[in-house]
């Protein structure tokens, strides 16, 4: 697969490199780090993002790389990066054929096989991983730029190197890229140590009001639109809200509601050991990993609250833990 991506890459003149909307490190990382790699190759990259790249990632790309425009003319070639169906990278208005041949690398185990190639490894810590697969095929160096891409994008995927995705293989790839030139405390100040004042007033507020369930398995924070406007907080700084209810000792399963307008709710799982939450996003038409996924519901926050802990507690059940 990654010889076949290769020799589609190589034809290709103009490309299009993408990733999920709503940006994490891994998207951002792998994003930046392939559009770098293949203007090294004299190609012509254009590299999309529908939204705004997280204040905690933009340091990858301060020379204006992303932009939140689609080609109007089109490309030969279309690269998607961590997305595990198209819908979550581009448009649903952007004609289809103006991509021109897709690339799909993805880690997520609800992938869907959308590209004429699909790269597609669950077991990868991070789509990152798989960039550097497909950059070595390529035959491109890693350069400091690249391996910092690279890094944030393992990074955060692993939650610094925490979570059950970190392998063997996770370690090894990060010893490569600092051999690179990667710094790990200039890339941990940009990532974790440059949060706006309001992000952690604003987190202070959500964990006072955090729901525990009466049995201790699950804990679910929530963010409200007016209240974002009202201390000047843009989603992007709502990452991460969502691993204080999992640190609970006890808790199986976090649960994070954002509104995102009115009757709309995204709803964010995490969980540890062998609760699957892919399985129980994928009953709301979302998807992810096993230990985290997501899905957006269309309706009034009790009626979304009454349907997600009845996923839940169902799954617990199955699992006899409750
Ligand atoms: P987050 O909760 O951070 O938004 O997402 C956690 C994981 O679930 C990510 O890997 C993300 O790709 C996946 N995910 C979140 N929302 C959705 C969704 O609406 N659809 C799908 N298919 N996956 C999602
Ligand atoms: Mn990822």
């Amino acid at each position: 697969m990654f010889k076949e991506a290769a020799i589609a890459i190589k034809k290709a003149k103009t490309i299009l490199v993408t990733y999920h909307f709503n940006p994490d490190g891994d998207a951002v990382g792998s994003g930046v780090a392939m559009s770098r790699a293949l203007k090294t190759l004299g190609k012509t990259v254009i590299c999309y993002s529908k939204d705004p790249t997280p204040f905690n990632y933009r340091f990858l790309a301060s020379d204006g790389l992303i932009t939140s425009e689609l080609p109007a003319a089109g490309v030969d070639a279309t690269i998607v990066l961590d997305a595990s169906n198209l819908g979550r990278a581009i448009p649903a208005d952007y004609p289809k054929e103006k991509l021109g041949f897709i690339i799909n690398i993805d880690h997520h185990l609800t992938s869907e096989n959308f590209g004429a190639i699909n790269i597609i490894d669950p077991k990868a810590a991070a789509t990152g991983m798989l960039v550097v697969k497909a950059l070595d095929e390529l035959g491109v160096p890693l350069n400091k730029e690249i391996a910092t891409a690279i890094y944030t994008a393992i990074l955060t995927d692993t939650g610094s190197f925490q979570y059950s995705n970190t392998a063997p293989d996770t370690m090894e790839m990060a010893s490569r890229l600092l051999a690179a030139g990667v710094s790990p405390r200039a890339v941990a100040e940009k990532v974790y140590e440059s949060v706006p004042r309001a992000r952690l007033i604003y987190l202070g507020r959500c964990l006072e009001r955090m729901e525990i369930a009466p049995h201790g398995l699950w804990a679910a924070v929530q963010t409200e639109l007016k209240e974002l406007k009202e201390l000047g907080v843009t989603k992007d700084m709502l990452d991460g809200f969502i691993n204080y209810p999992r640190s609970i000792a006890g808790v199986e399963v976090a649960i994070m509601y954002r509104e995102e307008a009115e009757n709309r709710w995204k709803v964010s799982f995490r969980s540890r050991g062998n609760v699957n939450v892919a399985q129980m996003a994928a009953h709301f038409g979302g998807g992810g990993h096993f230990n985290a996924a997501g899905g957006t519901i269309e309706a009034p926050l009790p009626e979304v609250k009454t349907k997600v802990i009845a996923a839940i507690e169902e799954e617990l059940k199955a699992l006899g833990l409750m």
